[in-house]
């Protein structure tokens, strides 16, 4: 069965052809063609070990024919068109947009964006951005302690922009602030309070303080604490 994690992913799913970018076990294309989610599958993966895996996985389940296991980085294993639907998990947020910043020249038919991100989830937001992409779903959400955010992008016809608080935050996360989300920037927070104590008085971070008073003055007030 598989995690939550990727079938909150598979929820956003609903397309002919899927590419599942660092796809490992090729757990999600596999759960996605069981479901009648998808027609077929790109399965890509760049680290050996995994790509076996992937293909032992895909004959195990009888798939072949419908799930194309390729050896590759990032995009370079899917060719312009080839796909409608794009599927990047289980990466920090930075390593997912150089993903799709480098291979943008492969979503010239403007396949739709599934994108899980572990951390720095803020750097997936602006390469979407840069590339005309615009964020439709959002979700935050935690599985055996750790926390997930996954963004779902469509091409935007007309350009989006976001404020800085958005792309930090993400714009539809601050629309409906829950528990995880709360959680999470509660305990950067806590953090930074711990970091600014540690240094205030120390005159070689006057730079450093502002710096961290500013981040600490707006979680508080995406947070709702009052002074
Ligand atoms: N997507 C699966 C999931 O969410 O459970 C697997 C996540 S696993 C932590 C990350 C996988 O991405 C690894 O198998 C790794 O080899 C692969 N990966 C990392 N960088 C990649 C890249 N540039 N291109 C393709 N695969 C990559």
């Amino acid at each position: 069965p598989l995690n939550n994690r990727l079938k909150t992913v598979a929820r956003y799913i609903q397309h002919e052809r899927l590419a599942d970018i660092g796809s490992d076990h090729a757990y999600l294309p596999l759960y996605a063609l069981e479901n009648n989610l998808i027609r077929s599958a790109i399965a890509g993966e760049v680290v050996a070990g995994p790509f076996e895996a992937a293909v032992q996985n895909v004959k195990k389940y009888n798939a072949s024919s419908s799930i194309d296991v390729r050896l590759g980085n990032g995009l370079e294993v899917i060719k312009p068109g080839e796909v409608d639907v794009i599927t990047i998990c289980g990466m920090g947020g930075p390593l997912i947009a150089d993903i799709i910043t480098t291979g943008k020249d492969k979503l010239s038919n403007h396949p739709r964006l599934v994108l899980q991100s572990n951390i720095h989830t803020e750097a997936v937001r602006r390469a979407l951005v840069s590339l005309g992409y615009e964020i439709i779903a959002e979700e935050i959400m935690k599985e055996k302690k750790h926390t997930y955010e996954i963004i779902v992008a469509e091409y935007a016809t007309e350009k989006v922009e976001y404020t800085q608080k958005a792309l930090k935050f993400g714009p539809i996360l601050l629309q409906n602030k829950n528990e995880v989300f709360i959680e999470k920037w509660n305990r950067e927070y806590q953090h930074l309070i711990k970091v600014l104590s540690a240094i205030e008085h120390d005159p070689v971070h006057a730079q450093k303080h502002e710096q961290l008073k500013e981040e600490i003055s707006l979680l508080k007030e995406v947070l709702g604490y009052v002074d």
